[in-house]
């Protein structure tokens, strides 16, 4: 199932991690499952105080933080990145998997850091799971209104997380940062969204996401609510079914 656009029809701009999939919990619980795996969960738990921060160290120090194809990826998102698949730059796709061979072996002490990677990959991909409200929800929204998803990420994770999560079908477009190259909050994301809408004949209705820096700023661009969403929770449009 795609809808297809329906002329008049306004579009929701819907936000994805932390607004329709877990994004901060799914990252501390496949990580500590990983480290359980490999026996470092006392040594190194609570992961929020001791892990995290070597994982931002080790991702800002690869510099790819700037390549566009990678602008608005976090450092955890980075770790399960196949970076092979997400980018065309041989060194930048090297670059990628010698950051996540040097954090496991930071973290773990292994000289060997394939299996440790993969059993994260693995974890997390399990993790990519809708919240309870939110297939019902988007069916709702998509009732009265065009559905895009506008999101922070790479395009092959952003689109692959969609695909695992099965929302895909309710969406008639994603936009990604690593596919525009500038970050929700950066106006060059806006224009990219206002330009496709007015391509389309569609008017923007409101952008819905849990943050307020980066779907708040998009809202602002485009001129419309911002519809703020805590985590797990279905919000409330509290838009008429006519605008
Ligand atoms: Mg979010």
């Amino acid at each position: 199932m795609t809808l297809a656009y329906r002329s008049g029809v306004g579009v929701l701009l819907v936000d994805l991690d932390d607004t329709l999939i877990p994004d901060g919990a799914a990252r501390d619980s496949a990580m500590m499952s990983t480290l359980a795996t490999f026996g470092e969960l006392p040594a190194l738990s609570p992961t929020e105080i001791r892990v995290w921060p070597v994982v931002r160290e080790e991702w800002r120090a690869t510099g790819l933080r700037l390549v566009p194809g990678l602008l608005g990826v976090s450092s955890w998102e980075a770790l399960w990145t196949d970076f092979d698949a997400a980018l065309a730059d041989p060194e930048a796709r090297a670059a990628g998997r010698a950051y996540q061979s040097r954090v496991w072996r930071r973290l773990l002490h292994e000289s060997d850091a394939a299996p440790a990677e993969a059993v994260f990959r693995q974890a997390r991909e399990e993790l990519v799971r809708p919240f309870g409200w939110v297939r019902e929800g988007l069916a709702d929204w998509a009732s009265v209104h065009d559905l895009w998803c506008v999101t922070n990420g790479s395009s092959w994770l952003q689109r692959r997380k969609l695909d695992l999560a099965g929302l895909k079908p309710y969406f008639g477009e994603v936009v990604v940062s690593g596919e525009v190259g500038a970050e929700k909050s950066d106006a060059k994301f806006g224009a990219q969204v206002a330009e496709r809408l007015a391509r389309t004949g569609s008017e923007p209705v409101a952008v819905v996401g849990d943050s307020d820096a980066s779907d708040g700023a998009l809202a602002s661009f485009l001129g419309v609510r911002h519809v703020r969403v805590h985590r797990g929770t279905q919000p409330r449009l509290n838009i008429s079914l006519d605008s």
